[in-house]
C-alpha cells in the first residue's frame, strides 16, 4: 500500500526527523517488480533497516522499504550448507537461526542491525569476519530494465565496506536474496580478537561452540555500542583510514602511542576513533548532535538533531583530523544529500 507524507523518523537508526513523499513496502519480489514497472519514470530510494544512512533532507522518490522475508536450504552435504536468505530477513536473526541450528560462520557478525538484502552494500565485517567470508552470491533486481542478475563473489569486488554496490553499479540494483554458504561440523571459530578471547577465558570456556563466540560478541557490543534504540546512532560514522607504510613511519615518530593494523599488503589501517578522540571530539555535543562519550567513532543524535547537523559534524572532524594528522577520515555511513 502506497503511503504519503510520513515522518522516517522511526525508520533510521539515528532517529533523523525527515519526510518521506512516497513510501512504499516491498513484501515479495513479484510486487517489486510490479510496482517498479508501474512507476517507471518516478526516482526510487531502497530502504532496508535505515541502519547505515544519514538523511539529510526529505525525500521526494519513492521509497521502496524492503520486506521481503524467507529462509530456504538449497543444498548441504555433510561438511556444509548453502542458504539462501530473502532481502527483508533481519541480520541478527538470521545469525541466531544459523546458530540455532549449528551453521557456522557468521557468529562474529551477530548484533550487526539491518537487514540481510543490505549486508552485501559494505560488505558487514566486525570481530575479524566480513560477509565475503561466507558468500556465495546475490540476487538483484536492475530499478530501470526490471532484469535480475546474479552477482558472484567475484562481481561483488568486495573490500573493507565496500563493494560494487557502492560505486561502479551505485543505486543501480535492488538486492532481493543472498545466497551464503555455512558449515555444518568442524566450524572453523575466529576468536582472534582480543575481547573475545577475554569473554571465553573469564567465562572458564576452554571449547568454545559458535553459539558461545556469538554470545560473547553480543556481550562485548552491548558494552561497547551505544543502542540506537536509546540514542539515535548509525554504528561507526567513519571507516578507518588505511595509509601506506611510509607514511605510517612518520606518523608514529610524531605520535608513537598512535594505535595500528597492519595489512597484508603492508599498508596500515589506523584507527578512525583514535585520530577523533586526539583531535579532542570524544563525548562533545553541539546541540543534539555529538560524539558518543565512550566512543569517539559514533556520532550521535541525543533527540532531535537534523542530518545536516550532524553532517555539519562530521564535516568539522574530518577538517580537523585532516589539518592534525594529514589524513583524511571517509564516511562508512551512507550520506542522503
Ligand atoms: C549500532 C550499530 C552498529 C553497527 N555495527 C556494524 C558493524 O559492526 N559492521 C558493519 O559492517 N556495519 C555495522 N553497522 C552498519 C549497518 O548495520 C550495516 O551497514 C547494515 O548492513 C545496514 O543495513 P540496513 O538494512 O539498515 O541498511 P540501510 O541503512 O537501510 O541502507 C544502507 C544503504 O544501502 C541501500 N540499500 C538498502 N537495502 C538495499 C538493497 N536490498 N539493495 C540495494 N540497496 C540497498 C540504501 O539505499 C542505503 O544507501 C552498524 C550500525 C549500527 C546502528
Amino acid at each position: 500500500m502506497l503511503r504519503e507524507n510520513i515522518s522516517l523518523k522511526p525508520f533510521n537508526t539515528f532517529g533523523i526527523d525527515v519526510n518521506a513523499k512516497y513510501f512504499i513496502e516491498i513484501s515479495s519480489e513479484e510486487e517489486l517488480i510490479k510496482v517498479l514497472a508501474s512507476k517507471k519514470n518516478q526516482e526510487k530510494f531502497i530502504l532496508g533497516g535505515g541502519s547505515n544512512m544519514l538523511l539529510t533532507k526529505d525525500i521526494d522518490a519513492l521509497i521502496l522499504y524492503l520486506n521481503i522475508k524467507g529462509k530456504e536450504i538449497v543444498s548441504q552435504d555433510e561438511a556444509s550448507v548453502t542458504v539462501r536468505v530473502a532481502a527483508g530477513e533481519n541480520w541478527h536473526n538470521f545469525v541466531l537461526w544459523c546458530i540455532e541450528n549449528d551453521y557456522g560462520g557468521l557468529e562474529n557478525l551477530s548484533l550487526i542491525p539491518g537487514n540481510v538484502g543490505t549486508a552485501p552494500i559494505q560488505n558487514i565485517g566486525a570481530y575479524g569476519v566480513e560477509l565475503k567470508d561466507v558468500f556465495i552470491s546475490c540476487e538483484a533486481i536492475h530499478l530501470k530494465t526490471l532484469k535480475k542478475r546474479t552477482f558472484t563473489l567475484s562481481d561483488c569486488k568486495f573490500g573493507y565496506r565496500d563493494s560494487i554496490f557502492k560505486h561502479e553499479i551505485k543505486g543501480e540494483f535492488v538486492i532481493t536474496a543472498v545466497n551464503v554458504k555455512l558449515s555444518r561440523n568442524n566450524h572453523s571459530l575466529n576468536t582472534s580478537y582480543g575481547a573475545i578471547e577475554e569473554f571465553l577465558n573469564s567465562n572458564e570456556i576452554n571449547t568454545p561452540t559458535i553459539r558461545d563466540v556469538s554470545n560473547a560478541v553480543i556481550a562485548i557490543r552491548k558494552s561497547k555500542l551505544p543502542d540506537p534504540d536509546e540514542i539515535g546512532n548509525s554504528g561507526s560514522f567513519f571507516k578507518n583510514p588505511i595509509i601506506s607504510a611510509s607514511d605510517f613511519k612518520k606518523l608514529s615518530l610524531k605520535y608513537p602511542s598512535v594505535p595500528s593494523y597492519k595489512l597484508e599488503d603492508g599498508k596500515v589501517k589506523v584507527p578512525a576513533g583514535w585520530l577523533i578522540e586526539q583531535s579532542g571530539f570524544k563525548g562533545k555535543r553541539y546541540g543534539d548532535a555529538g560524539v558518543h562519550k565512550n566512543q569517539a567513532l559514533v556520532l550521535v543524535n541525543y533527540g532531535n538533531a537534523s542530518g545536516s547537523e550532524v553532517l555539519k559534524l562530521a564535516e568539522k572532524i574530518q577538517k580537523t583530523v585532516a589539518e592534525k594528522f594529514n589524513i583524511h577520515i571517509e564516511t562508512e555511513v551512507n550520506i542522503i544529500k
